[in-house]
């Protein structure tokens, strides 16, 4: 059997239709098939490599890592040198009250673990999130998405969760003195990059204070430079209560965080049975890469470049067959009539060596999100790829 047939044959499948590319080696923002094949990566395996494939740097990193030691003990027992250096490189890059750093393994789990510390440190029971939001796969983490369809074949999900529609501030009247947290994307991510105001995030922020809730942000998708800020947060002059982030933190690898005051964060150990345990949480290996990560992005002015990139993206898209562009930066959305028109035009760019795809819950927009390394030649080279396609295939 070849990969295609094992792929099909014993690889537990998500969907009906994976995009099924075979690829052997990854260098920046580009992506080799085992005949030659080339693609330039315009998603980052949905805002994982910001820093591209396989930088250099955080290459060296893990190396050096693998050569010191793997697993030791489950989190927090012993210390060790990757997981405190990324802690304190983290804390320098936020506001000081968010100083104290809890490391997983990825996105779901960085969720989970943030409900949880806002239940124990609130003593509430109730978490308030978002229509339309994803959070994550696990019981907890979509118990607090808003799709329906994700969720209903796993009721009975975590109670105590309602919903309010993302950026109306009228909706927040429903955060009360009951609320443990309010979780939200700072950008909502599967939605279909779905952008709120500043005067709705200080509005949540002010609701959250007076009533005592924690605001919970996920920054999951939008942090590690994506929407031209380090966090996304930046954006909207506010300063959240636990900030949860993974993907592109690790460079590649698996890692995830969620980020609070050493006042919060100090519930978890006063009650060691209460708290949250992992085994691998802050892998040594992805914790030598994710401070690698976040080295590049500082030495190598990304982010300030993130604008200008996503500026040249939507005038080179800008394409009478496209109905409209929403993007925080280089997490973009390009969005046409319906899927029937969008899924042809993605299956030909494909072929024609640029990878993109839809969003979850948005299936009639091409979600754009290349690694930050991207050049503004290669904005062109793609670009020109796409509009070829949508040419052939929607004009
Ligand atoms: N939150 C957001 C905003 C996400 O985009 C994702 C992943 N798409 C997650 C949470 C879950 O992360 P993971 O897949 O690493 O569990």
């Amino acid at each position: 059997m070849n990969n295609r047939q094992l792929f099909l044959s014993h690889l537990a499948q998500t969907t009906d239709f994976p995009l099924m590319l075979e690829i052997e080696k990854t260098e920046g923002i580009y992506m080799y098939g085992p005949n030659g094949e080339k693609f330039i990566d315009l998603i980052s395996g949905i805002g994982v490599s910001n820093v591209g494939h396989r930088h250099p740097q955080v290459i060296e990193a893990i190396q050096e890592q693998l050569d010191k030691y793997l697993h030791l003990m489950v989190y927090g027992e012993y210390i060790q040198s990757p997981q405190v250096m990324l802690a304190k490189a983290l804390s320098d890059t936020l506001p000081a009250k968010l100083d104290n750093v809890y490391l997983v393994n990825s996105g779901s789990e960085a969720v989970e673990g943030a409900l949880k510390l806002a239940k124990r440190f609130s003593g509430r029971r109730e978490i308030i999130c978002c229509n339309n939001a994803y959070h994550g796969s696990t019981h907890g983490s979509l118990s607090v998405g808003g799709n329906e369809e994700l969720k209903r074949a796993y009721r009975p999900l975590v109670p105590g969760i309602s919903h309010i529609a993302f950026g109306e501030t009228k909706d927040l009247t429903k955060i009360t003195e009951s609320t443990a947290a309010v979780i939200i994307e700072t950008v909502q991510g599967e939605a279909g990059v779905r952008v709120a105001s500043k005067e709705y995030f200080k509005a949540l922020k002010a609701k959250c204070n007076e009533t005592g809730a924690l605001l919970i942000l996920d920054e999951i998708q939008a942090g590690f430079g994506r929407t031209g800020k380090f966090w996304a947060f930046e954006h909207y002059e506010i300063i959240p209560d636990i900030l949860v982030c993974a993907k592109g933190m690790g460079g590649g690898m698996p890692i995830g965080a969620f980020i609070s005051s050493k006042k919060i964060m100090e519930v978890f150990k006063t009650n060691p049975l209460l708290g949250h345990i992992s085994t691998f949480g802050g892998h040594p290996v992805s914790a030598a890469a994710s401070l690698a990560t976040i080295q590049v992005l500082k030495n190598e002015n990304l982010i300030e470049m993130v604008e200008p990139k996503a500026h040249l993206f939507k005038k080179l898209l800008n394409h009478p067959q496209v109905r409209s562009i929403r993007n925080k930066g280089l997490m973009m959305a390009v969005e046409f009539e319906s899927f029937e028109i969008l899924k042809p035009i993605i299956d030909r760019a494909i072929e024609l060596g640029v990878v993109t795809d839809w969003f979850l819950f948005c299936n009639d927009s091409m979600r754009i999100a290349p690694p930050l390394t991207i050049t503004m030649e290669e904005i062109h080279e793609s670009c020109e790829i796409i509009s070829q396609a949508i040419k052939e295939k929607a004009d």
